[in-house]
């Protein structure tokens, strides 16, 4: 780092000044409800709370036709999010150093049965060394910390000395649009930092993210006939088991991508949600089935989308009851590209060397096999994306926390990383 070893160690300082106030901001985010579609009074929250330190605040609903005309937009469908985005600028008095956006979602997927918790999902308790709620990790913390490295700057009397965007999305969790919709409003920096619980580590590639829905009809009749009916779940299971092989087609590519060919099983279909039948002694007439594959770098959606209905459609013509009633596919939320973070940016050099300030040593690069908004940053505005973020547990899971002391050690190196990117100048008056 070239930061005045004073300037750092005051750096240090603010970050750990502020961290109490900072925790209760991440525990008031996440007694927010701000499941899918319900983000509405969580980002009137982010929006207050960005203005109140200053910021120039804009919020925008999602644009459903220019999002159906671009090419990284998920399916838009009733469950789709009009929660607006949220976006704080700050603008230098000289524009000296590099510009910044940095981005946190605050949409939190389904909790699942409250009884399984340890403690009541959006009740934010905190014991030893973790905060515990749903969203605590995936990702308010992460939200909060792009807010309170700002902040520490801001208690030295200092800002960055370049244009720097708050950025606070929705639909991370199901279609990416948020994030993309960011993008298609002309926000664009020189490099973007997305504070996603990476475990002190920056992501160096992750996969895309196709959902779909598998819908079987089959003939109702009464179990004593069942030979004379056709069952739809029995149906599903048996396309299901055909899926299952274009996964193993998909993870035999793996050798062909340096990111992914150490990991043993890359690509992931998940049977996520099923449904189907009416009555325990009726043979079921339908069945729906929602399900979640991943692609490795480098496959479109588009053309994994025309894999998944060519493979159904193979399988259909040679199944006596399939070959009747076809199943459909429907695309119904993330339609979205991997990326790889190309080595040997000075965004990740920088930041490398602000976490090495904090932890005495570089942080490692990681192959993540989870969606991560980054790739609309990196594929369509290609600047330098960096997912780096503290240590967290349970998340999609159960008992679902934040490690505090990783927290603070991670919102450090993310000071230290907007003072020495984008620079900093006195405080406007
Ligand atoms: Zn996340």
């Amino acid at each position: 780092m070239t930061l005045d070893p004073k300037l750092r160690d005051d750096i240090i300082a603010a970050v750990d000044k502020g961290f109490d106030a900072q925790v209760k901001f991440t525990q008031a985010m996440v007694r927010h409800v701000s499941t899918r579609g319900n983000e509405h009074t969580m980002q009137d929250f982010m929006f207050r709370a960005i203005r109140e330190r200053g910021y120039k605040m804009e919020r925008f609903a999602m644009d459903r036709a220019a999002l159906a005309a671009h090419p990284g937009a998920g399916a838009w469908d009733d469950l789709h999010s009009t929660a607006p985005i949220v976006v704080g600028t700050h603008h230098p008095r000289e524009e000296t150093g590099r510009s910044l956006i940095m981005q946190g979602h605050v949409d939190v997927v389904p909790e699942g049965p409250h009884d399984m918790w340890a403690t009541a999902p959006f009740d934010p308790v905190i014991q030893g060394d973790w905060m515990q709620g749903r969203g605590a990790g995936d990702m308010k913390a992460g939200c909060a910390a792009n807010i309170f490295a700002l902040d520490a700057l801001k208690s030295l009397g200092l800002q960055p000395a370049a244009t720097v965007y708050l950025q606070s999305v929705v639909e991370e969790e199901s279609t990416g649009d948020g994030a993309l919709m960011t993008h298609l409003r002309g926000y664009k920096a020189d490099a973007v930092v997305i504070s996603e619980p990476s475990h002190e580590t920056i992501t160096r590639a992750n996969v895309g993210v196709v959902w779909f829905q598998l819908e079987v009809r089959g003939v109702p009749v009464h179990v004593q006939r069942m030979g004379t009916g056709a069952n739809a779940i029995d149906a599903a299971y048996r396309v299901i088991g055909e899926l299952r092989k274009l996964e193993a087609k998909w993870n035999a590519t793996k050798d062909e991508h340096a990111h992914f060919r150490h990991i043993e099983k890359p690509v992931n279909l998940n049977i996520g949600k099923i449904a189907g039948g009416d009555w325990a002694s009726s043979v079921p007439a339908w069945c729906k089935v929602d399900m979640r594959i991943s692609l490795l770098p480098g496959k479109t959606a588009e053309a994994a989308k025309k894999e998944i209905v060519d493979c159904v459609a193979a399988f259909t013509r040679g199944d006596a009851f399939l070959s009747n009633i076809p199943p459909t596919i429907t695309f119904n939320g993330f339609q979205a590209e991997g990326y790889e973070l190309n080595p040997g940016s000075d965004a990740e050099a920088t930041l490398a060397a602000a976490h090495q300030a904090v932890f005495g040593q570089k942080p490692e690069t990681v192959t993540s096999l989870a969606y991560l908004d980054s790739r609309v940053y990196a594929l369509f505005d290609r600047v330098p994306t960096l997912n780096y973020g503290c240590i967290s547990r349970g998340v999609h899971g159960f008992d679902e926390g934040v490690n505090l002391p990783s927290l603070k050690k991670t919102t450090t190196a993310l000071a230290l990383f907007i003072a020495e990117w984008c620079g900093v100048e006195k405080l406007d008056a």
